[in-house]
């Protein structure tokens, strides 16, 4: 019996030992394994019933249940089934009358395994020697009740013979296979759990780009992992005996040393930062470690990870530089590809008065001064899309509004399919070198005490003069003026005051001329005018000087004022004329410095031309201008009045037309004396001496009915017009003749208009208002524009006598008239011909609609006392009526 017992023991040992070899061998085939070990479990129990414990005749006892149900216990149901089918068919071949128990015994035990498994699984049981125990108790009291399935006397001798052993050893072998059976599969667990984990780290350790070291206290090293032939030439993975100091210099050993006992001090991994010299060069790592909780060979150790961080620090260092760049004196700002601000520096808001904040997101055209038209910037992006840059001047305005100039740089930024992602412009100001450069080019060019251009700005622009006057055919003067005495004033009152003297001389000539003439000094009291687009014929432009050098010379000749002193000087003055390029700049200096000596040799105070002829003639019309004045004052000028008539030939009214009685010379005609008033205040004094004399003639006629409702026309020039108080002198002559205002009319040229339209416009409406009337005089041949016309007080045209005189040949003129009339006729105006000498050119001007007229055909200007006489007594034939 007990040998039994040892043999059933021996055979579990056996059964463990194939099962351990077995799952451990058939590790990762999991239905394969499972297959094996039913095999297994099967086989041993057939081996089991083999050598059974026969304790009556067919009643066979063994470890059957104790495996099976075991067997399902910890393979699970398809084990438990393997070995279960194999232990079945065993017991039916052998058979005999404990064949049905037997057969319900493998059934009972594999369920019961089963329903354990399940449970285990479930966590509902443990798996310790108490539920073990429990297990293997209700398994066999099973089995002994099945064994009651038996005859009564086969149960009682079992009872009596194999009860208590069989219970004793089936418990015992359900407790000792168990406990082994659990151990086994506890290694197992571990063994898969202790595998995946290896799995992973394996996994990790090689997706990382690291170097992963183990490094004991002693500073011995292992490479675990390393991508790095450079840092770590030995194969990876393959453990070294190498020490720190084989890789680093001692100073460097002495640093990671420090750092591996800090890690191992330390519950927490550290990190740390070391340069090493490599196969490539010098590069920087970082290393990050941990402690190892367990040791390396005899010693604590840490896990020592390196990460080459060369690039990195380098686009940091690249990063900061940037960044440190960025923030420079220069104003910087950063554009997305539309142009809209993404980032700016200190700079630019100092430079724009913008904050980062303002601008975000903007477009940079918030920064644009409008000075530059869109050309400038089209241009600009042009170049910036072709050649990818752009620097310029520009304009820019500050948030307060004021612009100031820029030097600016556009570079565009490409991404790597050559679209661009930013614009990155810098900028600085330049209002102070733009000032500087102004101020250097003023030193250059103009004269530092008056400011005045100096000869070479007057060199140049004498240049230019002269090519303008041979392109245009107009006339240029050259003025040298050289103060009288100047050096005596030097003398008495000193340089300080020489210097204020000259520079009042300045002030006054710049007053004296237009703004397009140029007045320079070249140097000490010398002073030299430039005077451009001057009358077209020559005469004509000597008098126009004439009138600017005797204007000047009476500025210069006024009293200066210094703080005690009241001085008075005159200058002397040269002239050369000139309408081409005959003579050089140096040549033309010359003649005119040479002229100014001739006016110093004449008395000084004077002028002197360069040319004899021109001389002779500003001599005569100085020398007339005189004479009118003195005409003027002893009422030589007289009115003559010439007879405007109607459609019937009736009589309507006059026009007022000056002659100079002179006394010498006779009646002078107006073509004589007009012109030459006209440049002086001289025709102001002819037109109001001829409003006044025509406002007598109005009142006088006033008293006679048949003179009674005849108007009085007046002309008046440009100068008259535009006076001040010509609307005051008009009403004080109205006032002190007792004229009407009604038959008073004044005639004006076109040309009067063009000049200050809205100034002519006042005199006129505060004129019309009184009564007068306008007429344009010479119409048709000036700059007519129809808006004007609508404009102004007007209701009279009067067509010129040029279009008059060619009628009715011309049909342009016929035109013209025509055209006048129609368009006269369409803003209400009244029309007259003047001019009109035969009876061809009336019949004409009838035939185009004309019902007023004046001209020889219906009488001569006669002087205003035999009027009457000539005209209303015994008036020319068409003046009877019409024909
Ligand atoms: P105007 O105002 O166009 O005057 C008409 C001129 O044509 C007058 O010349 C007159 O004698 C002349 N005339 C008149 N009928 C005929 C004709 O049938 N055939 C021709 N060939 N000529 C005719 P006048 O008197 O020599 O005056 C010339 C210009 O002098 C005037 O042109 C006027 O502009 C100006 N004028 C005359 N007196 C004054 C005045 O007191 N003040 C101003 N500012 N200018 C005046
Ligand atoms: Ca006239
Ligand atoms: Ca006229």
């Amino acid at each position: 019996m007990l040998l039994d017992i040892i043999e059933n023991l021996a055979l579990l040992m056996t059964l463990c030992w194939l099962h351990e070899t077995l799952i451990r061998n058939v590790k990762g085939h999991i239905l394969l394994s499972k297959i094996c070990t039913g095999a297994l479990f099967g086989l041993v129990c057939i081996v089991g019933m083999m050598t059974p414990l026969v304790l009556a005749q067919g009643i066979i006892i063994d470890g059957r249940t104790v495996i099976l149900s075991l067997s399902a216990l910890f393979g699970g149901p398809l084990v438990g089934l393997i070995a279960g089918c194999i232990a079945g068919l065993y017991r039916f071949w052998v058979g005999g009358v404990g064949a049905i128990p037997g057969l319900l015994n493998i059934l009972m035990s594999v369920l019961m395994g089963m329903a354990f498994h399940y449970l285990h699984q479930k966590r509902s049981i443990p798996l310790n020697a108490l539920s073990l125990l429990i297990f293997g108790c209700i398994v066999q009291g099973l089995q002994i009740l099945n064994i009651r399935l038996l005859s009564e006397k086969i149960f009682a001798i079992f009872v009596e013979n194999a009860l208590w052993p069989l219970v004793f050893v089936q418990l015992l072998s359900t407790l000792l296979l168990g406990l082994i059976l659990r151990n086994i599969h506890q290694q197992k667990n571990d063994r898969e759990a202790l595998h995946e984990s290896e799995a992973y780290l394996r996994a990790i350790t090689e997706a990382m780009p690291d170097t992963a070291i183990v490094i004991d206290q002693g500073g011995n090293y292992t490479v675990i992992k390393s991508s790095d032939k450079q840092q770590f030439p030995t194969s990876a993975t393959r453990p070294t005996s190498k020490h720190l100091q084989d890789s680093f210099p001692q100073i460097q050993v002495e640093l990671l040393m420090q750092f591996i006992h800090m890690t191992l001090a330390s519950n927490e991994p550290q990190t740390i930062e070391y340069s090493m010299q490599t196969q490539i060069g010098k590069r920087i790592f970082e290393g990050r470690a941990r402690r190892l909780d367990i040791l390396s060979g005899d010693l604590p150790a840490v896990i020592f990870m390196a990460r080459d961080i060369t690039e990195r620090v380098a686009l940091e260092q690249e990063i900061r530089i940037s960044a440190i760049a960025f923030e420079c004196q220069q104003g910087m700002l950063i554009t997305d590809a539309q142009t809209r601000i993404i980032k700016v520096n200190g700079a630019f808001s100092k430079l724009s008065g913008y904050s980062e904040a303002e601008v975000m997101g903007q477009p940079t055209r918030i920064l644009a001064s409008g000075k530059q038209g869109p050309q400038f910037y089209k241009n600009m992006w042009q170049t910036l899309k072709e050649t990818g840059g752009w620097a310029g001047e520009i304009w820019n305005r500050h948030k307060d509004g004021e612009i100031s100039p820029e030097w600016l740089t556009i570079s565009a930024v490409h991404d790597e399919h050559g679209q661009v992602n930013n614009y990155v412009a810098s900028f600085i100001d330049i209002s102070e070198r733009k000032n500087n450069e102004q101020k250097i080019q003023h030193l250059a060019f103009f004269d530092p005490l008056t400011g005045l251009p100096n000869r070479r700005l007057l060199y140049d622009r004498l240049q230019q003069a002269l090519v303008a006057c041979s392109r245009k055919h107009t006339y240029a003067a050259l003025i040298f003026l050289d103060l009288d005495d100047f050096k005596n004033i030097n003398d008495l009152h000193g340089h300080k005051v020489g210097d204020e003297l000259l520079c009042h001389v300045s002030t006054r000539l710049a007053n004296n001329v237009r703004e397009l003439d140029t007045v320079a000094r070249l140097g000490g009291d010398e002073f030299v005018i430039l005077l451009e687009e001057l009358k077209t014929g020559k005469k004509e432009a000597a008098i126009q000087i004439e009138h600017v050098v005797s204007k000047l010379l009476k500025a210069l000749h006024e009293p200066y004022l210094f703080n005690h002193h009241r001085l008075t000087t005159s200058a002397s003055m040269g002239v050369v004329l000139f309408n081409d390029e005959q003579y050089t700049p140096d040549e033309l200096m010359q003649h005119a410095d040479l002229s100014m000596y001739g006016a110093k040799a004449s008395g000084k105070n004077s002028m002197c031309f360069y040319d004899p002829q021109m001389q002779a003639a500003v001599s005569m019309s100085l020398k007339l201008e005189q004479d009118i004045g003195r005409g003027l004052t002893e009422g030589e000028f007289k009115l003559f009045l010439q007879p405007q008539v109607n459609i019937q030939g009736e009589l309507e009214g006059v026009e007022a037309l000056t002659r100079w009685q002179h006394p010498q010379l006779g009646i002078l005609g107006p073509d004589i004396f007009i012109e030459i008033a006209e440049r002086s205040d001289l025709i102001e004094l002819i037109d109001m001496e001829g409003l006044h004399n025509g406002c007598l003639i109005l009142a006088e006629w006033a008293k006679n009915p048949r003179t009674a409702n005849l108007s009085l026309s007046v002309n008046i020039s440009t100068r008259t017009l535009y006076k001040t108080d010509f609307t005051q002198s008009v009403t004080q002559s109205l006032t002190t003749t007792q004229a009407n205002p009604l038959y008073l009319k004044l005639e004006i040229t076109e040309s009067i208009l063009l000049k200050d339209k809205k100034k002519a416009a006042i005199h006129m409406q505060a004129l019309r208002e009184l009564g007068i009337s306008f007429s344009i005089d010479d119409f048709g041949i000036g700059y007519s524009s129809m808006s004007y016309l609508q404009q102004l007080p007007l209701d009279q045209l009067k067509i010129d006598q040029s279009f008059v005189r060619d009628l009715p040949e011309s049909t342009s003129s016929l035109a013209i008239v025509c055209a006048i009339l129609a368009m006269a006729q369409s803003l209400g105006l009244e029309v007259i011909a003047e001019g009109v000498e035969n009876l061809a050119q009336h019949d004409s001007l009838i035939g185009c609609g004309c019902r007023h007229f004046q001209g020889y055909l219906f009488g001569k200007p006669v002087i205003a006392e035999c009027f009457e006489a000539l005209i209303l007594d015994s008036p020319p034939e068409l003046l009877n009526g019409p024909r």
